[in-house]
This record gives structure tokens, C-alpha cells and sequence, in this order.
């Protein structure tokens, strides 16, 4: 029997699902991770966390998070409360939520693209009608032709990535306040590298207090180096954050993860300390990358969108035959590098300067 011979819904007939490859190499730089893994300090808290919380693993989480997302709410500052963070097993379990509760059979939701693969993906998992925008070929969002597009579709949620996966585009916040204008429904903003941001990128967290419609996904998985513990969170009116406790499961974040990731906020301070390093090694990626004479995109996140190469699928593997691993994503000529640590970047330059 294979998949076809399945009852499965005819909507997942033919669909693939999402794959980066897992690929043991020396040099992993292709899913978007901080390369500095937890200090031997954090390492200790975590253990010790999760011994004193072992001693109630025969019940039950917390089902509603309060303590870590209080946390996470310090975290965030903007004067957010608890009432307004909610948190899941990484920002996608946020945005299935959010489709949920939002989307469905007979509605729908726009994202503009090429964007995050799994906006798409989440929205057709949950029967929602997924409609494509584009951007301008910088890979930017026309707010005038963002507004035409939902005033002619009128979707039911809104995706905005900023900065964006896989072009590392910020948008500026006069675009997310125009869209948050004209769009009927909610609007989420997937912010999940907003910490790389260059200085004077803003956040949308400033406009949730005068949106109520407006929602702000976060994720400890990029510049929090916690990838591994599956926790994704976000910040919305309290209202918001209780149409999600009508779809979420109960106890979905284990009492594991909720220790973990609070021991990791408590850690903040080393775990961002990798931030201005990473910044620094991505500017530099995307200077010596132009100097090669390539097309880079403009990055604010922890990845460089590099090309133009007509036959991208050679560079890719030209690379993994040197070790290195990035990402064949993106528009047909484009690559996408993750930024990882300095030795790791320049293996990623010797490999190129080989391929190229
Ligand atoms: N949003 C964007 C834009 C991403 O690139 C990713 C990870 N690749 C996610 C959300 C999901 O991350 P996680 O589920 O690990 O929080």
C-alpha cells in the first residue's frame, strides 16, 4: 500500500511535506540555527531545572503556561502582560493555533511571497485557502499594491514576515500599520528573527497597543540557541490569546519545556550575547559575497539570500561536496546561507571560492 491508496483528505493528495535535509556535514549552515550551543553553566541550570521538575512529571503542566509566559512577557517588555504572550511548541504550533482559530473551510489567508514556506503549508493543513502576493523584485512589500491585494481578496488572516525567510527583508512599520488598516482580519507578524535586526529596525510589538487585531510571533529557536527545546510564543490582545485556548490542546507544552525555556530567559544574557557576533558575521557574509559579484539580498536576520545562479542546484552541491550545507530555497536562482560561527563562515567562503 502506498499513500495514494490512503482515505487521506483531497486537499494532502500530492503534497509534499516540509523538508530541509538533515545531512550530517562538518558544516551545517541550511535551517536558520545559532551555531553557539548552550555554555556548560546553562547546561547545569537546564539539568538541575529539569531534576526538581521531574519530581512532578506524574501530573500534569501547567496548562496555561503562567509562569513562563509572565517570563516571557519580561522579556518582551512594550508593557505586555501575561495576558497577553502565549506560548506553544515553537512558533509553527503558534501559527497552527492561529489558523485554527481563524482560518478554516471557507476562509482564507494571504501571505507575500517568496516568504516562509511553512505560512502555506500551516494554512492548507488547517482547510484554509492559502493566496499567493508577490513582492517587488528587492524582495519588499509595495504597500500600495499589498492593500490592493487585500481589499480585493479580503483574507481572513494576513502573513507578514519581518524580517522575511528566506530574503531576511525587514518591512518598515508603516507598511504592517497600512495592511493592519485595510485588512478585515487578523494580522500576524512572524518575527522570528527580529532580534538580528539591523540598528533601527523596529519591532511590531510598538503597534499592538493601538491594534487589536494585530498579532506578533516570536521564537526562542534563532537568537535564543534553543532550537532543540520547541518553543515558540507570541504577543496579541488578551482576547487574542483566549480564542487560542479554544483550539489549543490541553497540556501541549510539557513541564520539560516550560522549565527549559525558562531557565534559558533567565540565561538571556549569554544566549543573546551571540547576537552582535552573528550580525557582524552576516554583514560581513554579505559584503564578501557582493564583492564575488553576486546579487545578495539586503539581511536583517541570521541568513544571507545570495544569487544569481542559473543552475543553483550545482552550487548547492558543489558546496556539499566541501562539507558545507546550506539551503536551496527561495526564488529559482537564489540560495540562501545561515550565519554561523566565524570558522564556519570561512569554510563557507573557501567552498565558495572553489565552486565559483
Ligand atoms: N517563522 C519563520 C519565519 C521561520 O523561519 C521559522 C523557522 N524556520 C519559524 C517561524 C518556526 O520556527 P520554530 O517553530 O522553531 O519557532
Amino acid at each position: 500500500m502506498n499513500l495514494d491508496d490512503l482515505p487521506i483528505r483531497d486537499d494532502l493528495r500530492g503534497k509534499s511535506p516540509y523538508g530541509a535535509p538533515q545531512i550530517d556535514v562538518p558544516v551545517r549552515l541550511n535551517t536558520n540555527e545559532n551555531p553557539y550551543p548552550p555554555s556548560p553553566g546553562l547546561i547545569a541550570d537546564l539539568a538541575e531545572a529539569v531534576r526538581a521538575s521531574a519530581a512532578d512529571l506524574n501530573r500534569y503542566p501547567d496548562r496555561d503556561a503562567t509562569a513562563l509566559r509572565a517570563d516571557l512577557a519580561g522579556y518582551l517588555g512594550h508593557g505586555l502582560t501575561t495576558e497577553q504572550v502565549w506560548a506553544a511548541n515553537g512558533s509553527n504550533e503558534v501559527l497552527q493555533q492561529i489558523l485554527q482559530a481563524f482560518g478554516g473551510h471557507g476562509r482564507t489567508a494571504i501571505g507575500f511571497e517568496p516568504s516562509y514556506s511553512m505560512h502555506p503549508i500551516i494554512t492548507s493543513g488547517t482547510s484554509t485557502e492559502w493566496i499567493s502576493a508577490s513582492r517587488e523584485d528587492d524582495f519588499s512589500i509595495d504597500p500600495a499594491k499589498a492593500t490592493a491585494a487585500i481589499e480585493e481578496h479580503r483574507p481572513d488572516i494576513v502573513f507578514l514576515a519581518s524580517p522575511n525567510n528566506p530574503t531576511g527583508t525587514a518591512q518598515p512599520l508603516e507598511t504592517i500599520e497600512a495592511v493592519v488598516a485595510a485588512a478585515p482580519g487578523m494580522v500576524v507578524v512572524d518575527e522570528a528573527y527580529a532580534e538580528f535586526a539591523r540598528e533601527g529596525t523596529p519591532s511590531a510589538l510598538t503597534l499592538l497597543s493601538a491594534h487589536p487585531r494585530l498579532i506578533v510571533t516570536r521564537t526562542m529557536s534563532k537568537a535564543f540557541a534553543m532550537a532543540g527545546t520547541r518553543l515558540g510564543y507570541l504577543a496579541a490582545h488578551p482576547a487574542v490569546v483566549e480564542a487560542l485556548l479554544l483550539v489549543r490542546l490541553p497540556y501541549h507544552l510539557s513541564t520539560l519545556t516550560q522549565a527549559a525555556a525558562r531557565v534559558a530567559l533567565r540565561h538571556r544574557a549569554e544566549l543573546l550575547g551571540t547576537v552582535d557576533a552573528l550580525r557582524r558575521e552576516r554583514d560581513d557574509t554579505v559584503a564578501w559575497l557582493r564583492s564575488k559579484g553576486l546579487a545578495v539580498a539586503d539581511s536583517d536576520a541570521n541568513f544571507v539570500l545570495f544569487g544569481r545562479f542559473p543552475d543553483r542546484r550545482k552550487v548547492w552541491e558543489g558546496l556539499l561536496e566541501r562539507g558545507v550545507l546550506i539551503r536551496e530555497v527561495g526564488p529559482p536562482q537564489w540560495l540562501r546561507v545561515s550565519i554561523g560561527t566565524g570558522e564556519e563562515m570561512a569554510a563557507f567562503r573557501a567552498a565558495m571560492e572553489g565552486v565559483l
